[in-house]
């Protein structure tokens, strides 16, 4: 038997519904696949040549486990430029992916029974990950004619004697909600006031839509910088999913103790792979820029293209490349005899029928919605949208 703590977590769901598409994709099915999570542009050429030369010159063998020294002062260099921030390296932890980076700082921070307030629809690994560090999710729901934003008084409403950390991440995903300074002020003075950390997960930092400008909670609050850690990677902004490569940085005592869990986990992130990240940081501000450009073209496509689908409504993502449609509309329908039932039971006829992967808004705590990728071809995108509303049609 597994222990306990590992029956009180699931397999990423999104992961489930990936590997059955490329599984479907594997037996040369055509599957039109709106689930993943990651850009499909190439890794920017700069990129690819600083890993080239770092494995030309051999620099292939263990780093200091927290990161090398160039990339923790570029890591400090981008927070100073691009939001405001100091840190010095000790206060920066470099980590394979930000996920990795999440779980260190999470499990640094929480102790059993300490609650941890999410706001949901949210990122699937965020309970989980508090799970295994023995502590408790508590949602707070945010709501789809907020846009998704979570309101300052349901966030004080929720805060308990137990309350440790607010797990904030914008652009979210899903939901593509993105704060603004006025907001996160709000937000902010509330977790300070009640001694609450923070951690920002930053990662879709870049890919922010209509002109918005991105600011950090602990820029927006300076005294709540003390308690905030930031985590933030390279996988969404530069297209890097498969190098591993993420960060955290907050106060020196958390980013130790989560170096310290680090050090007998993962070890350091990939040795040529943190001298790229230098210069993912330092010289690709406009492949980042085209690439996001390309993101908007291509939400707009989708928001389009879903509004004309009768019996969904889908609001308008901020950031990030996600967008969540409501199909609480088709969740009392049958295929076939067939009950939908549940946003699970939608997603899975999708798959069979269209030939269409999507990820079930129950996975991310949004039961009337879907998640669908726009990190794909507008060729695809034409066609997912095509199957979707061929296959919605059909239901009864
Ligand atoms: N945070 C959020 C909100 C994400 O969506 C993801 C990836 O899907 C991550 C963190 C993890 O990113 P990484 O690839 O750096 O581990």
């Amino acid at each position: 038997m597994p222990s306990e703590r590992a029956n009180q977590i699931q397999l990423s769901p999104t992961m489930r519904i990936a590997a059955r598409a490329l599984a479907m994709k594997a037996q040369g099915i055509d599957v039109v696949d709106f689930s993943v999570g990651e850009p499909d542009f190439p890794t920017p050429e700069k990129i690819k040549k600083a890993a080239k030369q770092a494995l030309d010159a051999n620099f292939t063998k263990y780093t200091a486990n927290d990161g090398i020294p160039e990339l923790r002062q570029a890591i400090c260099r981008k927070l100073e430029r691009e939001n405001g921030l100091r840190f010095s390296p000790d206060e920066v932890l470099v980590s394979p992916g930000a996920k990795a980076a999440l779980f260190c700082v999470v499990m640094a921070l929480v102790d059993e029974g300490d609650d941890v307030i999410i706001p949901s629809p949210c990122w699937v690994s965020y309970p989980d990950q508090v799970r295994l560090a023995k502590g408790n999710p508590v949602f707070v729901r945010t709501r789809e004619e907020d846009g998704f934003h979570l309101r300052a008084r349901d966030l004080a409403e929720a805060i308990t004697p137990n309350t440790r950390v607010l797990i904030l991440n914008y652009p979210c995903n899903p939901t593509g909600a993105v704060y603004t300074r006025e907001e996160l002020e709000e937000i902010g003075e509330i977790c300070r006031r009640e001694g609450i950390w923070v951690i920002a997960d930053e990662i879709y930092e870049k890919l922010i839509y209509d002109g918005r400008r991105f600011t950090s909670i602990a820029a927006a609050v300076p005294a709540l910088a003390k308690q905030t850690v930031i985590i933030n990677g390279f996988s969404k902004a530069f297209s890097m999913t498969g190098w591993r490569l993420g960060y955290a940085a907050g106060p020196r005592e958390i980013i130790a103790a989560a170096s310290k869990i680090q050090s007998h986990n993962t070890s350091n992130a990939t040795s040529f792979v943190q001298k790229a990240g230098v210069v993912a940081l330092e010289e690709c501000e406009l492949e980042v820029e085209r690439m996001r450009v390309e993101f908007e073209r291509r939400r707009n496509l989708v928001i389009q293209g879903l509004s004309r689908i009768p019996g969904l409504s889908c609001p308008v993502p901020e950031g990030a490349f996600y967008a969540m449609p409501n199909v609480s509309r088709f969740l009392d329908k049958e295929f076939s005899g067939s009950p939908v039932r549940n946003t699970y039971g939608l997603a899975y006829y999708l798959l069979k029928e269209a030939k269409l992967a999507v990820v079930p808004g129950d996975a991310f705590m949004a039961p009337e919605h879907i998640r669908i990728s726009f990190a794909t071809s507008e060729e695809r995108i034409r066609e997912g949208l095509k199957r979707l509303s061929d296959a919605l049609a059909k239901l009864e």
